[in-house]
């Protein structure tokens, strides 16, 4: 997945740390991020684009800077390219550490004032928090909780697709939390609302960070609980339906969640099915 970046090592702690010249610079118009593409990415350095530089986390030791200063025009071979595009271009780590840049970037971008009494926000010097010096209000970095879910039933997976995505690939049932809810709650009221199908059992999966939408997404399977009757919320989904494990598509690119667990699925490696092998789901942590 786009966050599996094993054996190099992404390292977000807060802390004071100097750039120095061989370290990386985010510079952005708008969503668009500067960088090379030549054959992969390659991002400018500190030695090459000069501005306020605020510290945002270190890859294997090299450290990454948000460029707060209006985008620079591009040195000789860069270009300013949206994360539609090198979501797909390697190497896998300088694309995540983009990725996660990108989503602190728009919150830096969208909490410069106090969403409570107008006041222009200031950097807090412990934590990565914005703080108002009028009214006190802290702003962390903000996360949603949601979830995607591969309703089973014995062989079959259930996949959907949703109206209106650029996308044209299968997908799992998939939303947001409501505040209130437990994430198990999210579940069972998701695949409700989006397939009129109730639940039994749920097996959490994994969680993937989906920075391009500063989402956590909580991966579950779940298990059919009685009708297998499909009814589609259309506003949302143009399709759901029930495949055999032998049908399920094997297309996907290995970026995302919704990607693993259906082939999961396909080999006979889901949490259920794994069970019904007296198999325990060997949890990665
Ligand atoms: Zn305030």
């Amino acid at each position: 997945m786009v966050q599996d970046i094993f054996p190099h090592h992404f390292e977000n702690t807060f802390m004071h740390r100097p750039p120095q010249p061989e370290d990386f610079v985010l510079a952005y118009d708008g969503d668009r991020l500067l960088m090379a593409h030549d054959g992969g990415i390659t991002l400018p350095t500190v030695a090459q684009i000069s501005g306020p530089l605020q510290y945002l986390f270190t890859l294997d030791d090299r450290g990454y800077y948000l460029l707060e200063a209006p985008a620079p025009s591009a040195p000789a071979g860069f270009a300013y390219e949206g994360s539609r595009e090198y979501r797909s271009w390697e190497p896998a780590e300088t694309r995540y550490a983009c990725a996660v840049a990108e989503s602190l970037h728009r919150w830096y971008r969208g909490n410069r004032f106090c969403g409570c009494c107008g006041t222009p926000m200031e950097k807090s010097k412990t934590e990565r928090a914005m703080v108002c010096p009028a009214c006190g209000n802290t702003v962390y970095p903000k996360i949603c909780p949601a979830v995607i879910v591969g309703v089973c039933d014995g062989d079959r997976l259930l996949l959907t697709k949703y109206n209106g995505r650029v996308t044209k690939q299968y997908a799992l049932v998939a939303g947001f939390a409501e505040i209130g809810e437990t994430i198990e709650e999210t579940v069972r009221r998701e695949v409700f609302e989006e397939v009129g199908l109730k639940l039994g059992q749920l097996r959490f999966y994994k969680s993937q960070p989906w920075v391009f939408t500063d989402t956590l997404l909580m991966g579950f399977y779940a298990q059919l609980h009685g009708d297998d009757a499909i009814r589609l919320q259309e506003e949302e989904l143009s399709l759901g339906q029930w495949f055999h494990r032998s049908e399920l598509p094997d297309d996907h690119s290995g970026i995302s969640l919704t990607g693993e667990m259906i082939e999961t699925f396909r080999r006979g490696q889901d949490p259920f099915s794994l069970a019904r092998h007296g198999q325990q789901h060997p949890l990665e942590v």
